[in-house]
């Protein structure tokens, strides 16, 4: 019956700035409920404005360096990491503001 659960995941768009939520992901037990994008190992919206579709997949763990996606952030366990260097920047939208 085409479950899925919700990702709590919210980015600005790479093409266009639109903001993003509604992330899905059929990973895991699929009960409508909410999970960490870190939990699991894809996860997909589409932008409304543009209609891009947007998938994460997590590399597969091979056990060689240049296999990692390299990120920097400014606290020991400060999130969200942003990885650097990658095909597109993902620009995470923060609802505080
Ligand atoms: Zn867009």
């Amino acid at each position: 019956m085409g479950m899925f659960n919700w990702v709590k995941l919210k980015i600005k768009c790479p093409v266009c700035g639109e903001k993003i939520s509604g992330f899905q992901t059929k990973d895991g037990d699929l009960t409508c409920s909410e999970v960490d994008y870190f939990e699991i190992n894809n996860f997909y919206s589409n932008c409304e404005k543009c209609g891009h579709w947007i998938e994460f997949n997590r590399k597969p763990a091979t056990g060689i360096l240049k296999d990692f996606d390299v990120s920097i952030s400014d606290k020991f366990c400060g999130e969200p990491m942003i990885p650097i260097g990658g095909v597109v920047k993902i620009e995470v939208v923060d609802d505080k503001n």
